[in-house]
C-alpha cells in the first residue's frame, strides 16, 4: 500500500491508501453489492475518501464526475448505518440519517439509483425527491420512514417545511456537485436546510472544483474539514481527447452530423448553452430521421427521465442538452461529447467533457467553434491551462440516398402532438421570436420546405 497522496499536507493523517475493496473496513453485505457491480478496485477518491468518513471526519473532497465519487461517500456511509439497519415496519425505526443533496433532478435520481445499487443487500431504506412532481407520492414515502434521503435543495425545503420530513435525526449530509450547487443560486435554500439539521453531524462536500464560494460555504457547513483532491484544481478530463473545429453558426449543424457519422460514433451528447439551442437542434436532428432526444429544465420530469433512459438504452443516438440537465450524468461508455456552442463559463467547458471518458475509458470531445466564440474558447484555454489548436472538419461522408432520410423522416410523429397543441416554455419560442436567446438554428432553416417543429420524439 501507498502512503496516501492529496489531501493537504496540514491536514493529513497517516493514512495509506486500500488497493483493494476488502482493506477497506466495509461490511459484507456492502462488498458483496459492490462486487456485483463489478468493480475490482476502488477508484483514487474512494480508497482516499472511504476510511475518512468511516473515521468520522468532515471531508471537502475535490473530485471530477465520473471519479467514482458517488461510491466514495455512498459505501462509507451506509457502513456507518449497519448498525441501525432494521427490518421494523415502525416509521419511527427508520429516521433519516444521511441526506445526500444534489443540484439537479437527473443527478438526485442518477445517486438514488447508486444508493439502491450499493444498498440491495442491507435493509436500510432510502428514496430521491425532487421537483417537477406531484409532492403527494413523495410525502407518503417519507412518511413511512427512510434512513437515506436523496434530495434536490428546493423540494427538500418543500417536504421539511410542511413536516412531511423531520431532518433532526441526520447524522451525515453530503453536499454533491456543491459548486453547481452555488451556481444554481441554491445558497440560500441550503442555509435553511442547515436550520433543520442537528449541528451534530458529518459533513461532506464534493465538487469538480473549489473556488471562493465552495471555500465559503464549506466554512459554514463544515468542521475541521480534511480537504481530498484526486486531480489537479480544475483539470479537464486526462483521457478525453480534445478537438476544436472552427465552423460558422449556420453549418454547426452539419459538422455535427459529419463529426458523428464520418468517425462512426454510436451516441453523442450535445452541449448548448440555452434550452432554445437545445430544442432547435434536438427537432432539426429529428426532421432528419435522426433519434435525437433532448433534455433541459424546461421539460416536465417525465419528458426528462424518458429522454435519458432512451439514451442510456441506446435507443437514441444523439442527446441535446443543457449545461444544468446534463450536469453530473453518467452514462456508461459515452464515446463522444460535442459542444454545440461553448459554454459561457469556462469550468463548464470541463464538466462537460467530463461526461466522457468516465472511470478510465477513453472518450472524445469535439468542439464546434464559431467566429463569435472565439473569446469563449481563449477563456476556456487559460482556465485549462493548454491550447486547444483547431483542426479541420473529417471529410464527408458519401451522402445518402434521399430515399433513405425520407423513409426514416415518416416515422416521426407528426407535429401536432401535445408540445405543439401546449406549448411549454421552451415550446412557445419555436417561432421565430428574436426576443429570446437565439442560436445559429433560430436562422432561416437548412430546409426551407421544413415542416413546423415537431414535438420531441422522446
Ligand atoms: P461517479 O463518479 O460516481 O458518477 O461514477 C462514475 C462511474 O464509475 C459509474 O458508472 C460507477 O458505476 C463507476 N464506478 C464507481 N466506482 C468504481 C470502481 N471502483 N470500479 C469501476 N467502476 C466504478
Amino acid at each position: 500500500m501507498d502512503v496516501i497522496k492529496g489531501i493537504t499536507p496540514e491536514t493529513t493523517p497517516a493514512l495509506e491508501v486500500a488497493t483493494n475493496f476488502d482493506e477497506l473496513g466495509l461490511a459484507a453485505p456492502i462488498l458483496a453489492a459492490v462486487k456485483e457491480m463489478g468493480y475490482k478496485t476502488p477508484t483514487p477518491i474512494q480508497a482516499q475518501a472511504i476510511p475518512l468518513v468511516l473515521a468520522g471526519r468532515d471531508l471537502m473532497a475535490q473530485a471530477q464526475t465520473g471519479t467514482g465519487k458517488t461510491a466514495a461517500f455512498v459505501l462509507p456511509l451506509l457502513q456507518k448505518m449497519v448498525p441501525h439497519a432494521n427490518a421494523s415496519a415502525s416509521p419511527a425505526r427508520h429516521p433519516v440519517r444521511a441526506l445526500v443533496l444534489a443540484p439537479t433532478r437527473e443527478l438526485a435520481i442518477q445517486v438514488h439509483e447508486s444508493v439502491m445499487d450499493y444498498n440491495k443487500h442491507l435493509p436500510l431504506r432510502s428514496t430521491v425527491v425532487f421537483g417537477g412532481v406531484d409532492m403527494k407520492v413523495q410525502q407518503a414515502d417519507l412518511r413511512s420512514g427512510v434512513e437515506i434521503l436523496v434530495a434536490t435543495p428546493g423540494r427538500l425545503l418543500d417536504h421539511a417545511s410542511s413536516r412531511s420530513v423531520l431532518l433532526s435525526q441526520v447524522q451525515f449530509l453530503v453536499l454533491d456537485e456543491a459548486d453547481r450547487m452555488l451556481d444554481m443560486g441554491f445558497l440560500p435554500d441550503l442555509k435553511r436546510i442547515l436550520d433543520f439539521l442537528p449541528t451534530q453531524r458529518q459533513t461532506l462536500l464534493f465538487s469538480a472544483t473549489f473556488d471562493d464560494n465552495i471555500v465559503g460555504l464549506a466554512r459554514s457547513f463544515l468542521q475541521n474539514p480534511l480537504k481530498v483532491e484526486v486531480a489537479r484544481r480544475n483539470p479537464p478530463a486526462e483521457n478525453v481527447e480534445q478537438l476544436v473545429h472552427k465552423v460558422k453558426e449556420d453549418d454547426k449543424l452539419d459538422a455535427l452530423i459529419r463529426v458523428v457519422k464520418t468517425r462512426g460514433i454510436a451516441q453523442v451528447l450535445v452541449f448548448t448553452r440555452t434550452k432554445v439551442c437545445a430544442d432547435k437542434v434536438g427537432h432539426r436532428l429529428q426532421k432528419r430521421g435522426i433519434q435525437a432526444a433532448i433534455i433541459h429544465g424546461d421539460k416536465a420530469q417525465v419528458e426528462r427521465f424518458a429522454a435519458l433512459e432512451g439514451f442510456k438504452q441506446g435507443k437514441v443516438q444523439y442527446l441535446v442538452a443543457t449545461d444544468i440537465a446534463a450536469r453530473g450524468l453518467d452514462i456508461v461508455e459515452l464515446p463522444c461529447v460535442v459542444n454545440y456552442e461553448l459554454p459561457y463559463a469556462p469550468e463548464d467547458y470541463v464538466h462537460r467533457i467530463g461526461r466522457t471518458g468516465r472511470a478510465g475509458a477513453s472518450g472524445l470531445a469535439v468542439s464546434l467553434v464559431s467566429p463569435d466564440e472565439e473569446r469563449l474558447l481563449a477563456g476556456i484555454e487559460r482556465f485549462i491551462k493548454r491550447d486547444l489548436n483547431a483542426s479541420p472538419l473529417p471529410e464527408a461522408a458519401p451522402p445518402q440516398p434521399l430515399r433513405a432520410v425520407a423513409t426514416v423522416a415518416t416515422v416521426a410523429p407528426p407535429a401536432a402532438s401535445s408540445a405543439a397543441a401546449s406549448p411549454s416554455p421552451a415550446g412557445a419560442r419555436f417561432g421565430r421570436s428574436r426576443a429570446e436567446p437565439v442560436c445559429a438554428l433560430l436562422q432561416p432553416p437548412i430546409h426551407p420546405a421544413e415542416p413546423a417543429i415537431a414535438a420531441p420524439q422522446s
